[in-house]
């Protein structure tokens, strides 16, 4: 089934073929996208994505198509045309369409296309149960703070996990822990959080920022710090984070058991707390600064 497709201003659907083969977002990687979770067709944290969208493209230098009312309008009328009530939105921006050569002009207009889709978002088994995850060498380019289209790295992590029958691949770096294939990692040791620091090396999501800040309310330890992949295997609990999972614990690394092979208790008041502000407040202003 086709969905609705806004492109440059107008909505279609994905039916119909809208990209130039010249468009540098195909043949450069030159281009930044954003994946937005929608409950009952409300966008949930659109400003954290708006806010990050902009801050990828300024880095890019890629022209905003949009102020942020412009952006929560096209939003807004892509979910009034939307059949499904749960899903996600995923909205791309190239750099735009020139004859092929490294070089961009400077006058070039950028490319926007943004549609909705139906996704089942993990139901409860499920976030109790937790996942399993492999551990493979980090391979990505060095601005993986920027949400950009360039995921090949991502894309050979993840399918190595596939292939090891787990659902996510943590990257590893020079002996320490970075992020997942497409989440971030968090780790749980001694009643307190230990994740990455927001740098060149990792995607500064916004479920993170959410759950970190949620975690400082419940008074828990956050240290923001590459963890060592010796510390990998002696943890308490350990979960991933992202728009599509929320906050999923980690029940295996590498075939090996994490905690008591059940979902932690600080994990599971995370996932808990952080379902409620994506129910009740999906437009609520950020807890935490990027
Ligand atoms: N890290 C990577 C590499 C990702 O691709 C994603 C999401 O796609 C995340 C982290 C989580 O980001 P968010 O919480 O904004 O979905």
């Amino acid at each position: 089934m086709a969905d609705i497709l806004y492109f440059n201003g107008r909505f279609t659907t994905t039916d119909e073929r809208v990209l130039g083969v010249e468009d540098r977002g195909f043949q450069f990687g030159d281009a930044i996208y954003d994946v937005i979770k929608f409950l009952e067709r409300r966008p949930v944290l659109l400003a954290d994505h708006y806010r990050r969208m902009e801050r990828a493209l300024r880095e890019l230098e890629i022209r905003s198509p949009w102020t942020e009312s412009e952006f929560e309008r096209v939003v807004q009328q892509l979910l009034e045309r939307t059949v499904a009530a749960d899903g996600i939105v995923y909205v791309q921006i190239s750099r735009g369409e020139a004859p092929r050569a490294h070089f961009w002009p400077e006058s070039i207009s950028p490319t926007v296309v943004a549609y909705s889709r139906v996704f089942v978002f993990p139901d409860a088994a499920k976030k109790e149960r937790g996942i399993r995850v492999i551990t493979v060498p980090d391979e990505r380019w060095k601005r993986c703070d920027i949400k950009s289209v360039n995921l090949l790295g991502n894309a050979f992590a993840k399918k190595r996990a596939q292939r090891a029958g787990a659902d996510e691949a943590i990257l590893m770096a020079d002996g320490f822990v970075r992020e997942a294939a497409s989440s971030n990692f968090f780790a749980i040791k001694n009643g307190g959080i230990v994740t990455h620091p927001l740098d060149p090396h990792v995607l500064p999501g916004v479920v993170r920022d959410r759950v970190i800040g949620l975690a400082l309310r419940a008074r828990i330890r956050v240290d923001e710090r590459p963890l060592r992949e010796a510390e990998l295997f002696d943890l308490d609990e350990a979960f991933i984070t992202s728009t599509t999972q929320g906050v999923m614990p980690v029940a295996e690394i590498d075939g090996r058991v994490i905690g008591n092979s059940r979902r932690g208790t600080i994990t599971e008041a995370l996932q808990v707390t952080f379902d409620e502000v994506e129910r009740s407040s999906p437009q609520a202003e950020p807890m935490r600064a990027q």
